[in-house]
């Protein structure tokens, strides 16, 4: 069987977005693309063809292959373990975001063993205890960073922070982690480090405006049209989810559908199956409560989903095999969106997209030629 299912990126609708966040952070972008940008692929000379100055992924992994790729611009990684390939990502002239002296030390031998000074970031706690160095550990980071910039191993280039609550603009905690956040630059300063970008917001910060006045903005979910904060209606989703019915049957009222027979039918109806499942991305928690888009009209899926497979109940129409499904897309022909999955699922956007698995073929979609490399 071909592959019935397909991801469709919108790389105009991630034109569009990213060139709304350049202009709201007045051109202080960083597009993040970790987690094969949020699922959504080779996107890296979208984004900054549309306005991003830089680039930022979690692993030296992933920088490598955007370097691989062809991206020039700056990139930075910020999640690495201590054995990572740090003289690899200091010879591809990558960033590293620094959170703790050991890591510090880890990358200044690899950058003394390559004969380079590493690109580095350090990356200070404002608030969430996940990653960054704690705040009591902060003054010592930056005075052996300094050290280690004297010996001609390191140059701490940025400074960052991450926010905890972003998302919701009058908590509390937002006032304290920009207080905090703007004490570790001036530490970093008073220490002789001389950091030439600062960098605290991501998406829900630079919506809601509570990351503001900080230097470079690291977006990711925004571009992709997430808005986790629910204040814009300037996004555009991205992704569309289609998939093709494999067969058809008619069922008498009192049929039971799937694992368990949860579902029972309460009345004569169609049933169309589907080759897509939990094993391609989509939720199982939404079973017995997820849509999709049949003929032009939202029909329920029915029974638990499997791995493979999901039923729809298109009532009384009789669906051919092979006709096109919408699991979900940017809304406006009366299709599922991915902010309904998530609300099907208990969970929130991101999640659905980038759990999109990889039996399911991707195609970009765009008005001007695409770079496929
Ligand atoms: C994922 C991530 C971002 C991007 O966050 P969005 O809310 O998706 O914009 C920014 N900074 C860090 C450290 C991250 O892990």
């Amino acid at each position: 069987m071909p592959s019935t299912s397909e991801l469709v990126v919108h790389d105009d609708a991630i034109r569009a977005n990213t060139a709304y966040f350049a202009s709201v952070t007045g051109n202080q972008l960083m597009a993040v693309l970790k987690a094969d940008a949020f699922g959504h692929g080779a996107i890296a000379q979208s984004v900054l063809d549309a306005g991003a100055t830089s680039i930022g992924v979690t692993s030296i992994d992933e920088a490598l292959k955007l370097r691989n790729a062809g991206v020039r611009a700056p990139i930075l990684s910020w999640l690495n373990a201590i054995d990572a390939d740090f003289g690899a990502a200091v010879q591809a002239e990558v960033d590293i975001a620094v959170s703790s002296l050991a890591l510090l030390h880890a990358v200044g031998r690899a950058a003394s063993l390559v004969g380079q000074r590493a690109r580095v970031h350090l990356h200070v706690d404002v608030g969430m205890a996940r990653d960054g160095a704690p705040t009591d550990a902060w003054a010592t980071l930056c005075h052996i960073a300094r050290e280690l910039e004297a010996l001609g191993s390191v140059r701490v280039v940025g400074v960052m922070g991450h926010m905890s609550c972003a998302d919701r603009p009058d908590h509390p905690q937002n006032q304290r982690e920009r207080l905090i956040f703007a004490n570790a630059v001036r530490t970093a300063r008073r220490r002789g480090l001389a950091p030439s970008v600062t960098h605290l917001a991501a998406t829900a910060a630079t919506l809601t405006g509570v990351g503001s006045g900080f230097g470079v903005h690291r977006i990711g979910a925004g571009l992709f049209g997430i808005d986790p904060s629910g204040t814009t209606d300037h996004l555009r989703p991205a992704l569309s989810l289609t998939t093709h019915v494999v067969t058809t049957r008619e069922i008498a009222a009192g049929t039971s559908v799937g694992y368990g027979l949860d579902h029972v039918a309460d009345r004569r109806t169609n049933l169309a199956l589907l080759p897509i499942g939990y094993g391609d991305g989509l939720p199982r928690a939404a079973s017995n409560r997820a849509d999709v888009l049949v003929r032009g009209r939202r029909r329920p899926l029915v029974g638990r989903f499997s791995m493979d497979m999901m039923v729809v109940d298109t009532g009384d129409d009789r669906i051919a095999p092979g006709e096109s499904v919408t699991v979900f897309g940017p809304g406006a022909h009366g299709e599922p969106t991915v902010a309904e999955w998530a609300g099907w699922a208990d969970t929130i956007e991101h999640e659905i997209v980038t759990r999109v698995g990889m039996r399911v073929g991707r195609i970009h979609r765009t008005k001007t030629p695409e770079n496929h490399r």
